[in-house]
């Protein structure tokens, strides 16, 4: 049985089709397999009352002829996104079992297309962090260990739990969000492809909030092919959320394999980091020769604001998460802890509910916005913003289609071994994504290749806005030279 845990998303669904296996089969093999899997810490919750009544339906719906996109397919989801009925933390101990009564709208048009929830995976609280380790359930370990090493190395973060479940084989895809890096980073730690879309293409409706302008939701998966049948599902205007925007959802699934023969794809020079390891720098010139030999055209570009974006994020995102997290005040959810009076009780709740990064992120957010301070800071970030998303304009407005980038500038690193001192030292991983959440586009993480120790590494892509398309052939192209890099199981 177990070695249906070993299909991709697109074979399950079409061998399902075919009647050729029942999605109760299939989701037991992989409620089996995240039973053995409880030391990667990748799930909060699992479900399994509810996967297989949600498989038996699916099976029900398979045999009138009925099925959905995603029929009987068990996918995991990320404890950020809301789920009616079925207790929702962002992995913060403030939102302590906090039972939705709503679904979030990314869910319910996965279950809308016959998907099947295996449960929740963890994740940094309320998605702050890239390591994982800041969630109130304790880090998630990597299925990817060293070669010949036994060090737990994290997954990467915020999508931690979800990358693990994908990498791991616990799951065909999971849900994530991307503020600054969250779904790509750890998609390039785990050797699973992850796709941060345009701000706007999928609904923020019942997503746990951290800093609303920039946060997206997107799949995780085991391929290319299997994120672009994903996104057509968890894409789509929502009355629900006003950033969402009303465009039709393209048939993801039609672009991959597509030519990409003629495309324009830019080297940003800004991202030739000093220090970076040649590893990194090897498996971007790879990437480079796969495309061109793919018939794409190679242009070197500039961004010349890419130094400001780390540091303008890091205002712009603590102030937003200053604000949303305001509403987290012992009355309304999860936990309370009394005081002597209403303001104690505030104080008591939130000082004992938050964790120190989260604690860290309303200071720093609520530093900037107060007054005198914010013209210097939060303003400035704001203008800072425009102008890295005008980079990005100018690029696309001299016939660039894409551009292609390192994911990260490391491999997964050990449990413990950055952010302790300085949490600048953790922060640094996310130069290459925070950009792209910045300017609103869409941007893509497929597995490249490995470096010396085994650890998989992650290439970038990034389109114009609402240009998932070519990012998906783009990002078959990667795939198909670089072939998948699958976790063997230590667990
Ligand atoms: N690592 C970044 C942060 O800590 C991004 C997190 C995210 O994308 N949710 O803010």
């Amino acid at each position: 049985m177990t070695e249906l845990t070993t299909l991709t998303l697109a074979e399950a669904r079409d061998r399902l089709r075919k009647k050729d296996l029942s999605s109760a089969e299939l989701t037991a093999a992989h409620l089996a397999a995240m039973e053995k899997a409880r030391a990667l810490n990748a799930f909060v919750l699992e479900t399994p009352e509810q996967a297989a009544a949600m498989a038996k339906a699916s099976d029900a719906r398979i045999a009138r002829g009925d099925a959905g996109p995603l029929e009987g397919i068990p996918l995991a989801i990320k404890d950020l996104f809301c789920t009616k009925g079925v207790r929702t933390t962002a992995c913060s101990h403030i939102l302590d079992n906090f039972v939705p009564t709503y679904e979030s709208t990314v869910t319910s048009q996965l279950w809308r297309d016959g998907a099947v929830m295996l449960g929740k995976t963890n994740n940094d609280e309320f998605a702050m962090g890239s390591s994982n380790e800041t969630s109130y359930f304790g880090p998630v370990q990597s299925p990817w260990r060293r070669e010949g090493s036994n060090t737990p190395l994290v997954p990467g973060g915020s999508s931690g739990g979800s990358a693990a479940a994908v990498a791991a084989q616990l799951c065909l895809g999971a849900t994530a969000t991307d503020t600054g890096g969250s779904i790509r980073q750890p998609a390039a730690f785990t050797g699973t492809v992850g796709i941060k879309p345009t701000y706007g293409r999928c609904s923020r409706w019942g997503i746990v909030a951290f800093a609303s302008s920039l946060d997206q939701a997107g799949p995780m998966a085991k391929t290319v092919r299997d994120a672009a049948i994903m996104l057509r599902s968890m894409a789509g205007p929502d009355a629900k959320d006003t950033t969402c925007v009303d465009l039709p959802v393209p048939d993801y699934e039609a672009a991959v394999g597509r030519s990409v023969k003629g495309l324009r794809i830019g080297i940003p020079n800004e991202y030739r980091l000093e220090g970076m390891p040649a590893e990194i720098e090897k498996i971007w010139q790879q990437g480079c020769a796969w495309l061109k030999s793919a018939g794409a055209e190679l242009v070197d570009v500039s961004l010349p604001h890419t130094k400001y974006a780390l540091p303008a994020y890091y205002i712009v995102a603590p102030a937003e998460a200053s604000s949303n997290l305001a509403r987290y005040d012992g009355v309304r959810y999860g936990l309370r802890v009394p005081g002597k009076d209403i303001t104690d009780m505030y104080e008591q709740t939130r000082a004992e509910g938050f964790g120190g990064e989260v604690r860290r992120r309303v200071m720093i957010g609520t530093y900037v916005l107060s007054a005198g301070y914010y013209d210097a800071y939060y303003l400035r970030a704001q203008k800072v913003r425009t102008l890295i998303k005008r980079d990005f304009e100018q690029c696309f407005a001299q016939g660039v289609h894409a551009m292609l980038t390192p994911a990260t500038p490391s491999a997964s690193f050990g449990i413990g071994e950055k952010g302790g001192a300085d949490p600048v030292e953790m922060y640094l991983n996310d130069v290459f994504t925070v950009t792209v959440n910045m300017a609103g586009l869409p941007g893509i993480a497929v597995p490249a290749g490995a470096d010396a120790q085994g650890l998989p590494l992650g290439l970038q892509l990034i389109g114009r806005p609402f240009d998932e398309e070519t990012l998906f052939a783009l990002g078959e192209v990667i795939e198909q030279a670089a072939g998948r890099f699958v976790a063997q199981p230590w667990w």
